[in-house]
């Protein structure tokens, strides 16, 4: 099945809404194995709905639109999409009675405004679409030569409902055969450039059974995308599955995880198996990095909290940091870095202190420390056991480690590449410990 996304609205054309409609669309019908020939989007003028819904129906006979399903006279696709197939609109008295009964529902004061009636007039011998979530129902068109129009609300959760509980079984019941389905594995990087990863997967392809690798790079780390399409979704699994394990050791460690997990996730988890908890300081990055850890659902085991150090004063009294290396160094240095990690790792009391401080712009660089540069230091604890090594190297110690990093892009951006970091210096110390306590 093919078919063609029309998404309605000036806001879209303004730039003032970014059209995540059609992505989800694009995502959703994909995964059904729907191909998504041609998306456009038009302003809210009923001759331009018009012409672009009639222009995609001639092409491809399938197509869904997104918004202008409202009360409002900005709301004109019900009405163009009735002059697209030439039918009148009629009141639909089941639409009517979910209006007044969603009024008294929400128990909104006085009679119900006129203008919410025009959402019951619908296009002649339209099946409706009923709108779980708000009062605007879609409707779904169709011709005598099968070819259709299916309207779905602008809000994206409604939108969202409207397309899984009504488009989506209509359209499956279409498919012919055994249902063929894109799918998408991700493979989840950091700490590698593109181009090193283009080196160490050249020649992979062959390797691959088909599927297309996509380099995904970001402000978090490069995310390798492999895309099946054309095959049954338990082949398409399997597929995915082996030529993820090939590109995983083609990467080696910079890999923290497949699908779209963070790498907050993956630290957490870790420290969960290691029994380490977690404490930050923060410089440069405000707290960027405490929120990276907490969006992650169930951290507070793990992560006992932070401090944000920006004055050097507060990195004094609630650090310890020493003041002659403040005035020596500088506040983004090693050993201000270092001082910062143990000084939140003992005032909290846990197995691992991570710190952070830079220069995050615009302003504050020298030529010796431009914008960009951060030093990131991690502590771990004394008092835990010593933790053996092999071949007579002396045990790992209670360690602490500092790196300096030069970051690039903006402000935002390198606030950003500093608390991924941060997270990547827990990942590989922590599998380190690991790696050496087990073998
Ligand atoms: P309503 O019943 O709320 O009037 P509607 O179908 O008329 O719904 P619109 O008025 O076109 O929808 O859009 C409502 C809101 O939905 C917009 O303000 C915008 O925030 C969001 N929206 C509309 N189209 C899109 C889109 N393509 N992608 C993302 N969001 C959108």
């Amino acid at each position: 099945v093919n078919v063609e996304i029309v998404t309605i609205g000036d806001e879209l054309l303004l730039g003032f809404t970014v059209d995540t409609n059609a992505a989800f669309l694009a995502r959703a019908l994909a995964a059904m194995g729907v191909t998504v020939i041609r998306h456009s989007t038009c302003g809210d003028e009923r001759d331009i709905i018009v012409h672009t819904v009639r222009e995609a129906l001639n092409r491809t006979g399938a197509v869904i639109t997104t918004g202008g399903l409202g009360p409002t006279a900005d709301d004109l696709t019900t009405a163009s999409i009735a002059a697209v197939f030439g039918r009148d609109l009629v009141r639909n008295e089941e639409v009517v009675r979910r209006i007044e009964e969603r009024w008294q529902r929400f128990k909104r004061p006085g009679p119900i405004p006129e203008s919410n009636y025009v959402q019951a007039m619908v296009p002649a011998g339209a099946d409706i679409l009923f709108n779980t979530e708000g009062t605007a129902p879609g409707v779904w068109v169709e011709d005598a030569r099968g070819r259709w129009v299916a309207t779905l609300p602008g809000v994206p959760p409604e939108m969202r409902a409207m397309f899984t509980s009504s488009i989506a079984p209509r359209i499956a019941a279409r498919q012919q055969g055994t249902p063929t389905v894109v799918r998408s594995l991700t493979v989840r990087t950091t700490g590698l450039a593109e181009s090193a990863a283009a080196d160490r997967l050249r020649d992979v392809a062959g390797e691959l059974g088909g599927l297309s690798l996509a380099y995904l790079p970001g402000i978090e780390g490069l995310d390798l995308r492999l895309t099946s399409r054309g095959l049954p979704a338990d082949q398409a699994d399997a597929a995915l599955a082996r030529a993820a394990r090939i590109v995983r050791e083609r990467l080696g460690d910079f890999v923290y995880a497949e699908g779209d997990t963070p790498l907050a996730a993956v630290v957490l988890d870790q420290c969960r198996a290691s029994q380490l908890r977690i404490a930050v300081a923060e410089s440069c990055t405000g707290g960027l990095l405490g929120a990276r850890i907490t969006d992650v659902p169930g951290s507070s085991d793990i992560f006992h909290g932070g401090l944000i150090a920006y004055d050097n004063r507060v990195k004094r009294q609630l650090l310890g940091v020493l003041d002659s290396d403040l005035v020596e160094h500088g506040a983004v240095s090693e050993p201000v870095a270092r001082q910062m990690a143990k000084g939140i790792r003992v005032r909290l009391g846990t197995e691992i202190g991570i710190a952070i401080t830079g220069i995050a712009g615009p302003d504050g660089g020298t030529p010796e420390k431009p914008v960009g540069t951060v030093w990131i230091a991690l502590d771990i604890a004394e008092g835990r056991p010593p933790i053996p090594r092999p071949d007579g190297h002396p045990p790992l110690e209670p360690l602490t480690r500092a790196r300096v990093f030069q970051l690039i892009g903006d402000r935002e951006e390198i606030r950003e590449r500093a608390a991924q970091a941060a997270l990547e210096m827990i990942r590989r110390t922590v599998a380190e410990m690991h790696h050496l306590s087990v073998s």
